[in-house]
């Protein structure tokens, strides 16, 4: 909802260069707003948009960038601020996976672009149940998003706009204010989670943790691993189906990518799309439980069951 608000606010027609290695929500929110996709490819080091090719996708019917802070990573901030500027586009971020995440500078994610919106689902890293937020530093902006947030009211009985209703309920947002209290709670289990999966997987062959920045900050949300299954000797579908043998979730985010899923596939505008770096790490992702509720010796018994499947995948069968 908070891009589509967003979005529509803009009053856009034309096409807008996103990701396809994201959340599908990202991309049907342009979908929905009747502007067209076009999905760009990822550098396969950060996960996050590739500004060099955004710069081969844009024709004089692009209208904006929409990028995403992939698992919190601030996405090459300053490289798209000049694309933008320089071929005069709107640019905006889903920073669905940012709350409490900086750039090496210091410079929190949800200053950057025109706007940025969050996302307070249950398994994100703020939990309101449902809803979200945008933010922008862009005070018209915000004014006008706060009334077509509440049907377009600008008065007691006026409207000033076409508005819908996406306001946030009581308890959704007194339940937001309880998970903001334990922010910090939240970031140390993540960050003690992310050290014990970093010494577990040291043992793991074929495995790589996703790192974080030192410099910045971050909320350590994201478990992500890339599996080398030359190397492992395993796909990362078979250690995702041991995992699950034993009750533990292991997602495939996000797999597969945006331009394989409807109703994009079958639309003739995607036919001859070749994403090369999303197809390749939509088929090598895993991502592992953390949170509050997982102790380090459950951290430990899952990369041990990641050797195992390893070793079960590995020994041919007998006769
Ligand atoms: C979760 C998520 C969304 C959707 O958020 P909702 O609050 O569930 O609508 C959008 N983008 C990304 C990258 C997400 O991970």
């Amino acid at each position: 909802m908070a891009l589509q608000l967003l979005l529509h606010s803009l009053d856009l027609k034309g096409e807008v260069i996103v990701p396809s290695f994201t959340f599908v929500a990202t991309v049907n929110a342009i979908s929905w707003e009747g502007l067209t996709p076009v999905f760009c490819d990822i550098d396969p080091r950060t996960h996050c948009l590739d500004p060099g090719q955004v710069v081969e996708l844009i024709t004089p019917d692009t209208v904006a960038i929409l990028g995403v802070h992939l698992w919190g990573q601030p996405c090459y901030v300053e490289e798209l601020q000049s694309i933008a500027s320089e071929h005069g586009l709107h640019l905006i971020y889903d920073a669905a996976h940012a709350f409490l995440c900086s750039t090496a500078k210091g410079e929190f994610l949800g200053n950057f672009g025109l706007a940025e919106i969050l996302s307070f689902h249950a398994t994100k890293f703020i939990n309101t149940f449902e809803g979200g937020a945008i933010v922008t530093n862009n005070d018209p902006l915000a004014s006008k998003l706060r009334s077509i947030r509440n049907f377009g009211f600008a008065g007691l009985d006026a409207t000033d706009c076409l508005g819908i209703n996406a306001k946030m309920s009581e308890v959704s947002a007194a339940m937001g204010i309880t998970s903001i209290e334990s922010r910090s709670d939240f970031v140390d289990a993540n960050k003690r989670n992310h050290q014990a999966y970093k010494l577990g997987l040291c043992e793991v062959a074929g495995t790589r943790l996703l790192g974080y920045d030192a410099q910045g900050s971050n909320n350590y949300q994201y478990i992500v691993v890339e599996i080398d299954s030359g190397i492992a000797g395993v796909t990362r579908d078979q250690i995702v189906e041991v995992l699950y043998w034993e009750n533990i979730f292991a997602r495939r985010y996000f797999y597969p990518g945006c331009h394989r899923l409807e109703p994009y596939k079958s639309n003739s505008l995607y036919r001859d799309i070749k994403l090369p770096c999303t197809d390749a790490l939509g088929d090598s992702i895993l991502l592992l439980p953390t949170g509050t509720s997982i102790a380090e010796a459950d951290i430990l018994c899952i990369c041990n069951l990641m050797r195992l499947a390893m070793d079960y995948f590995s020994v041919e069968a007998p006769e």
